[in-house]
C-alpha cells in the first residue's frame, strides 16, 4: 500500500480514525474493485492482500465503515450484501433485471433534488445509492416489448 490518499482514507483520517492495517487493505481492496463487492469477494481480495486479517476483524471494519458513511450497504439477487464504498456520499448504477448485469456510473445530476428536499422535508441529506433498472442492449433483444423498460 503505497498511496494512503484515496478518498477513503481521507474520509477515514477526517473522522479522526487510525490508519490501522485491516482499514488500508479493507479500502484498497475495496477500491480495486471498482467500489463495489459483495462480502465474500471482499473477504477473498482481503485475504489475498494479508492473510492475517480475520473474517471477525474484516466486518468489524465494515461495521464502522458503514457508521461514518464511508461505505453504504445494499443487497441484490436476493440475500447477498453489496458493500458499496461511496467517500463523496453518492454511488449510482443501472441494473438489468434480466441477466443481473450491473452498471456504474458517475455522472450525478441530484444536486437540484437534494436541496429542494432538504428544504421540504428539513432534512440534512449526506448521501444518495441511485439504482435505476432495466434491460441491457443483450437482454432487449430477447424481452418481448410489451414487457420492456417497467421493471420494477
Ligand atoms: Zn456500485
Ligand atoms: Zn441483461
Ligand atoms: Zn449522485
Amino acid at each position: 500500500m503505497s498511496n494512503h490518499d484515496s478518498p477513503g482514507v481521507i474520509a477515514l483520517r477526517r473522522a479522526g480514525y487510525r490508519l490501522t492495517s485491516p482499514r488500508l487493505v479493507i479500502l484498497d481492496a475495496l477500491e480495486n474493485c471498482g467500489g463495489h463487492t459483495t462480502a465474500a469477494e471482499l473477504l477473498q481480495a482481503v485475504t489475498t492482500r494479508d492473510p492475517s486479517i480475520g473474517r471477525a476483524s474484516v466486518f468489524r471494519t465494515l461495521d464502522l465503515m458503514v457508521k461514518l458513511g464511508i461505505i453504504w450497504t445494499t443487497v441484490q439477487g436476493g440475500s447477498t450484501i453489496h458493500y458499496m464504498l461511496m467517500p463523496q456520499g453518492h454511488h449510482h448504477h443501472i441494473i438489468c433485471t434480466g441477466c443481473g448485469l450491473r452498471v456504474e456510473f458517475e455522472d450525478c445530476v441530484l444536486g437540484t433534488l437534494v436541496k429542494s428536499l432538504e428544504e421540504r422535508f428539513g432534512f440534512q441529506i449526506e448521501g444518495h445509492l441511485l439504482e435505476l433498472y432495466g434491460h441491457c442492449p443483450q437482454c432487449r433483444h430477447k424481452t418481448p416489448p410489451s414487457e420492456g423498460e417497467t421493471l420494477p
